[in-house]
C-alpha cells in the first residue's frame, strides 16, 4: 500500500528548496544586519503555555492546536510563546538588558489546508524584549519591509494600535454596545466572540459582519494618553524611516498577548491568505508567563510558505512574459483582418508570435506587448493599411520604420527568423 503524507503537510522537494533556501539566506542576512542573534527552542511545549499566552477564546487555542490530551502537550502553533519561555527559563534578561531573536521552523496548526494554509507551516519570527521604545516598533516594521524589497515582493504595511490593560476594556465596553444593536445582524462566530472576544467581531471575514462593523468606533480614537503618545511616535518614526504604512481600525490580530502597536504585511496575491507576515507590541506577556516584571517585548512572523508561493508566482509571470517575438498591434476591424492571417503566416515559419483579439485601444495593446516581452511590434493603423503601410517598432531601441505592405513578410523574415 502507498502511504502519502498526511494532508496538510509538505514535503519541501529539490527544485523547490532552493527558492527557501534564498529566503531564508536573504531573511538571515537582514537579521545579521539589524544585529539579531537566533535562538532555537523545541517543537513540543505544555499546552498551558499556549493557553495562557495565546488565549482561551481564540481561533488558534480553542480549535487549531495539536495537542496529545493525554499528555498536556501542544505541538507549537506559533513561535513568540516558546520564545519568551526560553528567555526567562535562561534568564536571558540579565545577561542583557536588550534582547534581539529571531527563530525559524515549523509550526502546526489544525486548519483546513489551503493554498498558502497547511497544518505544518515554517515562520521566519523576529522578537525584541526589554525595549519600549516606540523605535524599536518602527525599526521592526523597517526589517519588514527591507525583507520584503529584497526578496522582490510587493505588499502593503497596515497598523494598529490595540491599546494596553488602562484603556482596552472601555474601548471594549464601547465596541460591545455597538456590536449589541448590531447583534442579529452578525453571524453565528460573531454572536458567540460578543461576549468572549468582541475586538474579533471587527476582523471576522464574513460579508455580512463586515457591512454591519463599518461604521464601529475606532479604537485609535479610545486610547489612552500614553497609548496615543506611542501611536503617533511610531508613526513618526516609520515616516523618518521612509516607510509606507497604512492605518487599519480593524485590525486586531488573532491573539489575545497584543498590547499597544499591531501591524500586518498584506499582499492581494494570495487570495485570502492575505496575510504575509503579522505580529505586534506584548509588553505584559513576560510577567504574565511568570517571567520578570516590566519587560516589554514586540515581535512579528512571516509564514514562508506565503513568501515562497509570491516567488513562485513571480517567476511564472516572468516565464510567461518572455518570448513573444512580434506583437502584431492593430487599430480597427481592417487592422484585425489583415493581422488574422499574418500571424498565422508568421507562426507557420517558427515565429512566435500575438495579436489582440478584443478590439482594445493601441494603448493597451502597447502594454500588452510589453507584457508579453515582445521584441518588436508591428503596428498597424487603418489608414495607414489603405496607403499599404505598416510601422515595425523594435522595442528595445525604440527605433520605428515604416515597411510597405508588399514586402513585409519577406522584411520580417529576415529580421526575425
Ligand atoms: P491568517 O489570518 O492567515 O490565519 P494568522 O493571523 O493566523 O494568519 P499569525 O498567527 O499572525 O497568522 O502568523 C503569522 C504568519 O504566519 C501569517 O501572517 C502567515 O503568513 C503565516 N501563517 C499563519 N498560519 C498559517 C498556516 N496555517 N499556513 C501557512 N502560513 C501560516
Ligand atoms: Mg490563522
Amino acid at each position: 500500500m502507498k502511504i502519502s503524507a498526511l494532508n496538510g503537510f509538505k514535503d519541501i522537494v529539490p527544485g523547490e528548496v532552493e527558492l527557501w533556501q534564498h529566503v531564508e539566506n536573504v531573511a538571515r542576512d537582514i537579521f545579521a544586519r539589524f544585529h539579531f542573534s537566533e535562538i532555537r527552542m523545541p517543537i513540543l511545549e505544555k499546552t498551558d503555555l499556549f493557553a495562557r499566552s495565546i488565549g482561551e477564546a481564540t481561533d488558534i487555542v480553542e480549535k487549531e492546536m495539536y495537542t496529545f490530551v493525554d499528555k498536556q502537550i501542544t505541538m507549537r502553533p506559533e513561535a513568540t510563546a516558546s520564545l519568551l519561555r526560553a528567555y526567562i527559563q535562561h534568564g536571558l534578561h540579565v545577561k542583557k538588558p536588550v534582547q534581539r531573536l529571531f527563530t525559524i521552523g515549523p509550526m502546526f496548526r489544525h486548519e483546513r489546508p489551503q493554498k498558502g494554509r497547511l497544518r505544518q507551516f515554517h515562520q521566519m519570527d523576529v522578537e525584541v524584549l526589554g525595549a519600549a521604545n516606540p523605535r524599536v516598533d518602527a525599526e521592526l516594521m523597517g526589517l519588514g519591509s527591507m525583507l520584503m524589497e529584497e526578496l522582490g515582493i510587493s505588499v502593503s504595511l497596515e497598523m494598529n494600535s490595540l491599546g494596553c490593560p488602562v484603556c482596552r476594556p472601555g474601548f471594549r465596553e464601547t465596541l460591545l454596545n455597538f456590536i449589541n444593536e448590531r447583534l442579529e445582524h452578525l453571524c453565528d462566530d460573531c454572536k458567540r466572540r460578543s461576549s468572549t472576544n468582541p475586538l474579533r467581531v471587527l476582523d471576522c471575514k464574513n460579508p455580512k459582519c463586515r457591512e454591519q462593523v463599518e461604521e464601529a468606533p475606532s479604537i485609535q480614537e479610545h486610547l489612552c494618553e500614553d497609548c496615543d503618545t506611542h501611536f503617533a511616535a511610531v508613526q513618526k518614526n516609520l515616516q523618518q524611516l521612509g516607510v509606507q504604512y497604512s492605518l487599519n481600525k480593524f485590525m486586531v490580530r488573532g491573539l489575545d498577548y497584543y498590547t499597544r502597536t499591531t501591524f500586518e504585511f498584506i499582499t492581494e496575491d494570495l487570495g485570502a491568505q492575505a496575510a504575509v507576515g503579522a505580529g505586534g507590541r506584548y509588553d505584559g506577556l513576560i510577567e504574565q508567563l511568570g517571567g520578570p516584571k516590566n519587560i516589554p517585548g514586540i515581535g512579528f512572523a512571516l509564514g514562508m510558505e506565503r513568501l515562497v508561493l509570491l516567488l513562485q508566482q513571480q517567476e511564472q509571470e516572468q516565464a510567461a512574459a518572455s518570448g513573444v517575438d512580434i506583437f502584431i498591434a492593430g487599430l480597427g476591424e481592417k487592422a484585425s483582418e489583415f493581422a488574422f492571417p499574418l500571424v498565422h503566416t508568421l507562426r507557420l515559419n517558427k515565429i512566435v508570435a500575438a495579436m489582440d483579439h478584443e478590439g482594445r485601444s493601441l494603448k493597451s495593446q502597447m502594454k500588452q506587448a510589453n507584457k508579453a516581452g515582445a521584441a518588436w511590434v508591428l503596428i498597424v493603423g487603418e489608414n495607414e493599411l489603405e496607403q499599404g503601410q505598416v510601422v515595425l517598432r523594435n522595442m528595445e531601441t525604440k527605433e520605428q520604420e515604416e515597411i510597405t505592405t508588399s514586402s513585409l513578410i519577406d522584411i520580417l523574415l529576415e529580421k526575425l527568423q
